[in-house]
């Protein structure tokens, strides 16, 4: 079956990604997979499904909505919304069996007043000034008294500037003030305490906390475009467009709107079903890569709502053969590198005009 354009998820990969992260745990910790915004566009229910086999037990969304599909979809494991989610919506909690945030002392007591024993996490806020309580004797006995009405589950904080090792201090310093924290409140035996998102895991796993949020390198993907790695951990993405129509401009014509590119001899042009509308985005524009045939072609022109046009002089290409618009050579890291983004942004922007095919599992 060719689709116009085609996201292929390895989930092998995936499962690969976290089996090398999981291993790499202090003893008594386990991993809570984040897959939230659709498991950064790789197909959440899909994920989930893949890493409930290897033993993943916990999951981390966003949303109510994003636990409700999970659920729906019968993913067993616990699953944590780290964000908001109005009492109004608390009895879904209960029929869902979904662990929530409690992201303020409002929130707190809007909760409380549901009388609803809803399973709670409470986030500290370390110094990233989200949301979150502050590490002090009040949180402390607000935990204690919400122990009566809710289910306590956790309490976690998160990591601003974990990726960057010029931050270093200011990271272990919220990593500490958590710890202290959660001293405080050891006696709870609270189940769940987390701190550490992906850049956390690699570069500042102290071993205290009993969780630890698995997010884009759960996906192969860098916190940051200077990271590295573990060895092993790869990118689980391909995105495959079809060439339409392949076509030669003559010396000093243009193309494309506002006819930005101008042929400086006589040009192979291939014509690509895919554009901003499906994710790919438009700043780049007479800037991008993509692959054909194993061979790097340029983006020439502007990119388009639903096609691209790209120069394929020194390429043997026809109709019906694919452009990689994402792969090993050229990852959602290095396109976002190319316009001063980052990866996550790339693989959450992908629409749901692209068609999803997985790969294995
Ligand atoms: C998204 C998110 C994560 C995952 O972060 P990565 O950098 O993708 O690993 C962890 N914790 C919270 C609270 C998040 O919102």
């Amino acid at each position: 079956m060719q689709h116009r354009s085609e996201l292929v998820i390895n989930l092998p990969r995936i499962v690969k990604n976290y089996t090398i992260f999981n291993d790499s745990l202090k003893s008594g910790q386990k991993l809570m997979a984040v897959i939230k915004a659709n498991a950064y566009g790789h197909g959440d229910k899909e994920v989930a499904k893949a890493l409930e086999k290897v033993g993943c037990a916990d999951f981390c969304v966003a949303t109510i909505e994003e636990a409700i599909t999970l659920r729906k979809n019968k993913i067993k494991g616990t699953i944590l919304v780290l964000g908001f989610t109005p009492a109004s919506q608390a009895k879904k909690l209960i029929d869902f069996d979904i662990h929530q945030t409690v992201v303020s002392k409002e929130h707190l007591h809007e909760l409380l007043n549901t009388g609803l024993k809803i399973k709670v996490h409470f986030k500290i806020d370390t110094g990233m000034h989200r949301i979150g309580f502050a590490p002090d004797i009040n949180t402390e006995n607000l935990i204690r008294q919400a122990t009566e009405k809710l289910s306590v589950k956790g309490i976690f904080t998160h990591l601003c500037v974990a990726d960057d090792p010029a931050c270093n201090e200011f990271t272990r310093g919220q990593i500490e003030k958590f710890n202290a924290f959660a001293k405080r409140v050891e006696d709870l035996k609270l189940p769940y305490i987390h701190c550490c998102n992906s850049a956390g895991i690699m570069y500042h796993n102290d071993g205290f906390s009993t969780r630890l949020r698995l997010g884009i390198s759960l996906y192969g993907l860098k916190p940051d475009y200077n990271s590295s790695l573990p060895k092993g951990v790869l990118p689980a993405l391909e995105w495959k467009a079809q060439i339409t129509m392949v076509k030669t401009i003559k010396k000093g014509e243009s193309l494309g709107y506002g006819l930005t590119y101008t042929a400086d001899k006589e040009r192979k042009i291939a014509t690509v079903s895919t554009g901003y509308a499906d994710g790919y985005p438009r700043r780049l524009s007479n800037l991008g890569t993509v692959y054909v045939n194993g061979k790097k072609a340029k983006v020439v022109g502007r990119v388009c709502m639903d096609q691209m046009m790209i120069d394929v002089t020194d390429i043997d290409v026809k109709m019906g053969d694919y452009a990689l618009l994402l792969c090993d050579q050229y990852t959602a890291d290095d396109m976002a590198n190319d316009i001063g983004t980052i990866g996550y942004e790339i693989v959450t922007q992908i629409t749901q005009r692209v068609t999803r095919t997985f790969k294995g599992n």
